[in-house]
Parts: C-alpha cells; sequence; structure tokens
C-alpha cells in the first residue's frame, strides 16, 4: 500500500495537489478543470489556503456520509471549502462574484459547499 501515499501526489495548480480533491476511502479521483479554475480564482482573491474538505466522492463513499445520490461530488463538479480566519458570510459574498453555479451555505458546521453543475444556479442553507 506504500504506493498509495503517492498517489495523485501531482499539483495540478500552485496552490492545489490532485490528492487534495481524492475520495477519502479509494483515492480515487475527478476533478473538473472549471471547477479548479474558480477555486483557483477564489485562491487568488483571499490570499490564504483554501481546505477541500470533501472533493470527489465515490459512490460507496457518498451514501456512506449520506451524500444525495446524484452529488456533484460524484462527478467531479463539486468541492466543499474551509478557509481558515474567514468569516463565512464574507466567504460567500466573494464565491457568489466568482459565480459558482451550485453554492450551499452551512452555517453550523462552517464550510461552503461551491460546484460548477451545467444546470441553472442552485443556492441553499443549512
Ligand atoms: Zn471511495
Ligand atoms: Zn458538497
Amino acid at each position: 500500500m506504500q504506493m498509495l501515499n503517492s498517489v495523485n501526489n501531482l499539483k495540478v495548480a500552485k496552490n492545489f495537489k490532485l490528492s487534495e480533491f481524492a475520495c477519502p476511502c479509494c483515492k480515487l479521483v475527478m476533478l473538473h478543470p472549471k471547477l479548479l479554475a474558480k477555486l483557483v480564482e477564489l485562491r487568488n482573491i483571499l490570499e490564504r489556503p483554501v481546505y477541500i474538505t470533501s472533493g470527489y466522492r465515490c459512490p460507496r463513499y457518498n451514501q456512506k456520509i449520506g451524500g444525495v445520490v446524484n452529488s456533484y461530488h460524484r462527478i467531479g463538479l463539486a468541492a466543499d471549502i474551509k478557509v481558515k480566519d474567514t468569516n463565512l458570510i464574507e466567504l460567500l459574498e466573494i464565491c457568489e462574484n466568482i459565480d459558482f453555479n451550485g453554492i450551499g451555505f452551512y452555517e453550523k458546521k462552517n464550510f461552503l459547499h461551491l460546484d460548477v453543475r451545467p444546470t441553472k444556479r442552485s443556492r441553499w442553507r443549512e
């Protein structure tokens, strides 16, 4: 299993590694270039690390954590993010300007869900 430690250990942008987007259970990964481009834009505006708390999810993992069946995480179009010492509302405003097609605001758990779904814009709050 030694090999698994270095799999996907490559930079896909100056501040992001592919492994950061990998499924925690199997290390498989899908990452749409449009999602990455928008996250890079966010990172550049913030000038601080953007932590990917959930990127790609294989069907099994998605089910295990109770994700919705057709989650955009399952096809590499979504990421959940956290940014240290940054107000979630402020972060939301920046993400609105970058125009992610889907934005979920998770106030209690203190993270944002961001996606580049091909369908019309969607906003929700938990
Ligand atoms: Zn998995
Ligand atoms: Zn999400």
